[in-house]
């Protein structure tokens, strides 16, 4: 058994308060239905011209919620143990970059350099739910899968993680409709759970590891 030598966190709802980003907003705009991804929805728009229309309206909706970001109940405070502990740190999103870039400018503390690796939509072939960018994340952060914490608040953070073969923190708030299934290995309420779990993770492996001895 491994133990968490790296959390990889979900960005939107999950490093963030849930709910700036408008996602029934945006799917109207782009006349995407309601049970259907928006990102793979533009990839399938029959035109150039009509992808191009939607990635901009995606684009300002995002550019928009992430000036009104603010940081998650404990988010700060979790990131700033990860990093006393030496445990690597990572963000894996369906957004872009500029939009993680803007949304950390309201963070007190949590800075871009705070984290190891960041991956975005334009790092990887298939987001999110598919395991790619949980499994690019991992050869980055030179940790195998089974030794990172995969950290979200949708179902696709759950599934990706599940996929790559890394334990999973559900993080429920009350804008959740769906849990995933199959369930994530933890399901939290705050982030400063996720402190307590590693805790308990490792302080289990490494009594095995002696025992063992
Ligand atoms: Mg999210």
């Amino acid at each position: 058994m491994n133990s968490i030598r790296a959390v990889l966190f979900d960005f939107d709802g999950t490093l963030t308060l849930p709910g700036s980003i408008d996602f029934a907003g945006i799917k109207k705009a782009i006349r995407c239905p309601g049970d259907v991804p928006i990102l793979e929805f533009i990839e399938g728009l029959p035109s150039v011209a009509d992808r191009r229309q939607a990635w901009l309206v995606l684009e300002q909706f995002e550019d928009h919620a992430a000036r009104c970001s603010h940081p998650n109940e404990g988010a700060e405070e979790l990131v700033r143990f990860l990093k006393q502990r030496h445990i690597r740190r990572g963000i894996l999103t369906r957004n872009r970059r500029a939009s993680v870039e803007t949304a950390l400018k309201n963070f007190a503390h949590v800075r871009l350099a705070d984290f190891n690796v960041i991956i975005t939509r334009d790092h990887v072939q298939r987001p999110k739910p598919d395991p790619e960018g949980v499994l690019l994340a991992a050869r980055r952060l030179r940790v195998p899968a089974a030794a990172l914490l995969m950290v979200g608040d949708y179902r696709y953070d759950i599934e990706a993680g599940q996929r790559a073969g890394a334990p999973t923190v559900f993080l429920e708030s009350h804008l959740t409709t769906r849990r995933p299934d199959p369930p994530a290995d933890f399901v939290v309420g705050t982030l400063g759970e996720v402190a307590d779990i590693i805790d308990r993770f490792n302080r289990s492996r490494n009594k095995a590891h002696k025992d063992h001895k």
